[in-house]
């Protein structure tokens, strides 16, 4: 097995090619969390040195089963390439999306792990394949081919892109405010 800093540095490369290069930062450090189900990726700065580094949390048992690894850290790739705070549905559908369709996991292995996505992840999906279907490069083009934060896209660039009103309203809302619209009370 691969170790999960390899797989994840392997899924980076692959979402810079497609998505456009990451932000700045000098480091990944894959953090062991226990118990958690789903991973975390954020980002800190290193006070003594003024470097930045992204940590991403992983579950445990994660480190010692291969293709849950890579599911995981797939979806992760793409919030070490460009993650913001808050994260956008644009942010979240991209990474839901790249963790079923990239160079590893892929056919039938993805129609299993799509088939058992969570209704909130599922809607993600459904609003990015929009965005995708249509425009393909739309992220690539809209971070200018820089290494843009995924967060820094604007509703009024969608727009001018071709993408609708309504779609670009919602790819750019948070996921919690996204949550509270759809979960009312919750
Ligand atoms: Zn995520």
């Amino acid at each position: 097995m691969l170790k999960p800093t390899t797989v994840l540095r392997r899924f980076i490369e692959e979402a810079e090619n497609t998505y456009g290069p990451k932000l700045r930062y000098s480091s990944v450090a894959l953090v062991p969390e226990g118990e958690i189900s789903n991973p975390f990726t954020s980002f800190c700065t290193d006070e003594t040195n003024q470097s930045r580094m992204a940590i991403v949390l992983l579950g445990e048992r994660t480190f010692a089963d291969e293709a849950l690894a890579e599911y995981q850290l797939a979806h992760e790739a793409i919030h070490c390439l460009a993650g913001s705070m808050p994260t956008t549905c644009l942010e979240e559908g991209l990474a839901t999306h790249f963790s079923l369709h990239n160079s590893v996991i892929n056919g039938d292995r993805a129609k299993r792990l799509e088939n058992v996505l969570d209704q909130e992840r599922t809607a993600y999906l459904a609003l990015i394949r929009q965005l995708l279907c249509k425009w393909p490069n739309a992220i690539r083009d809209l971070r200018h081919g820089g290494a843009r934060p995924f967060g820094e896209i604007k509703i009024a660039e969608l727009v001018e892109y071709g993408v609708s009103q309504e779609l670009a309203e919602i790819l750019c809302k948070s996921t919690d405010e996204w949550r509270t619209l759809r979960l009312p009370g919750s």
